[in-house]
């Protein structure tokens, strides 16, 4: 439950993976670089180094994070977030 695994689909995160093993793991940095960002961008390094992946997966929508959207959470939508004004080129918005 606590490990990573390559399959021919992409990978297989066990639900005790640690936030931060998962950011800083090999493949999510080369493969799926958005996976390792929004992870890094939740909580601080002390909360993600505790953290587990099924654990943030579960947590409850009441999270204050959750519905504070100033802040950084793993669980909320992209399309709910709004464009984001940080871009190099200006700010973007993802498209449904
Ligand atoms: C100060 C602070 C700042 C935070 N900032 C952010 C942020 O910026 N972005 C963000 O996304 N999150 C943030 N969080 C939330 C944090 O990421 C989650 O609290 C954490 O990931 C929960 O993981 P945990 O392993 O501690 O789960 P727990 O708190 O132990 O469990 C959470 C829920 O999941 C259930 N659960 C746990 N493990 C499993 C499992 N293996 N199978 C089934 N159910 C399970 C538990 O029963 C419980 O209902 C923050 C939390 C704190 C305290």
């Amino acid at each position: 439950m606590a490990t990573i695994e390559e399959i021919s689909t992409g990978l297989r995160i066990g639900a005790l993976v640690k936030n931060s093993t998962l950011a800083e793991h090999e493949v999510v940095k080369k493969h799926f670089p958005l996976l390792s960002l929004a992870l890094n961008a939740g909580a601080s390094a002390q909360l993600r180094n505790m953290a587990t992946v099924g654990g943030n997966m579960m947590q409850r929508t009441r999270c204050s994070y959750f519905y504070e959207t100033s802040m950084p959470c793993n669980k909320r939508s992209p399309l709910e977030a709004g464009p984001d004004k940080n871009q190099p080129t200006g700010p973007r918005a993802v498209e449904r």
